[in-house]
């Protein structure tokens, strides 16, 4: 057997399409397009990289794209009342402050002072609690893109054996929650499971969120089940002093036993941005009273 390959980058193209269109068809009601404020804090390479990318991808969906960069050395209190502001302005709509923050910055504290309703990175403990006792809310962008992925192939999760490896706030916790939402049966495993290749076998729908590479081989695979590889992890390369991205399943080997799976990069990373954007047009939505877009 050998496994259909997920594009991510297609898929996710696919849904930043939808997501100019429903910005278009929305910005009349609001008297606006839909906006998202970006913070970064210091010039973290790979930092700068993400937020671009997102400011990028926002601008060509026709959303309005609000940047801030502030000095590596900024206060934690002035971080904050940035924030208290991009509460208070009614053109913002989602709030993203890039992380990792500088060592005199408590993300927790700077991460619960977003207002829950422009969370696009559904990281507040309200919009986590909020999911995880199944009201509306905004969920994070890499677990929503995981769940969009894995309905390219099975057109309802209902009744599906699903496991989750990793259980960070960012990932493992709110994707299994979206799949319970989705009435899958979900288990989580984590660094104390037991015999996890056993519980990883069950799966018709595994999902792997550990960021250790390459650690899911292929006799881990129910045949033909539906892989989503989570993670990126940069790992020395074929030639000296050169390295490449892997996931953390064996991708080779996992190939060969799934019925689908999507590849590492290329797979589940287009997807997060292309959600964030989808995450900023439900914010827009929900603050103004409209019905939720149609993505
Ligand atoms: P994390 O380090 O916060 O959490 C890792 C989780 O994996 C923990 O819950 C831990 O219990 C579990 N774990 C560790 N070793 C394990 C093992 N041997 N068996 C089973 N479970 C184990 O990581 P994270 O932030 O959730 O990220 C996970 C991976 O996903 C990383 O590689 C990260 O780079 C990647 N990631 C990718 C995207 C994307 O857009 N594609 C977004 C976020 C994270």
């Amino acid at each position: 057997m050998t496994a259909k390959i997920l594009d991510g980058k297609a898929i996710a193209a696919d849904v930043r399409a939808k997501v100019a269109d429903e910005a278009k068809r929305i910005a009349p009601k609001l008297d606006r397009v839909p906006g998202l404020a970006t913070v970064l804090v210091g010039e973290d390479p790979a930092s700068e990289v993400y937020v671009r990318s997102k400011a990028r991808a926002t601008v060509e969906a026709g959303l309005a794209s609000f940047q801030h960069q502030l000095q590596a050395d900024t206060a934690e209190a002035e971080l904050l009342a940035l924030v208290r502001e991009l509460n208070a302005d009614p053109a913002v709509d989602g709030i993203l402050v890039q992380l990792p923050l500088p060592a005199q910055i408590d993300a927790r504290r700077v991460l619960d002072a977003i207002d829950p309703a422009k969370d696009v990175d559904g990281f507040h403990p309200v919009n986590a609690g909020r999911l995880a006792t199944g009201l509306p809310a905004l969920a994070p962008c890499t677990p929503i893109g995981c769940i969009i992925l894995a309905k390219q192939v099975h057109a309802s999760l209902a009744g599906l054996e699903a496991v989750v490896f990793g259980r960070s706030n960012i990932v493992g916790r709110p994707l299994a929650q979206l799949l319970l939402q989705e009435n899958a049966t979900v288990t989580i495993a984590h660094s104390h499971t037991k015999n996890a290749a056993a519980v990883s076998r069950r799966a018709d729908l595994l999902c792997v969120a550990i960021g250790k590479p390459e650690l899911v081989r292929g006799d881990w695979i129910k045949p033909g089940a539906t892989v989503i590889d989570v993670g990126i992890n940069r790992v020395p390369g074929s030639a000296p002093g050169k390295t490449k991205i892997v996931g953390d399943v064996a991708y080779g080997e996992a190939a060969k036993v799934a019925g689908a799976i999507t590849p590492v990069p290329g797979g589940v990373g287009p997807m997060t941005i292309a959600c964030l954007l989808v995450n900023t047009l439900r914010a827009a939505c929900a603050r103004a009273g409209l019905e939720p877009p149609a993505i």
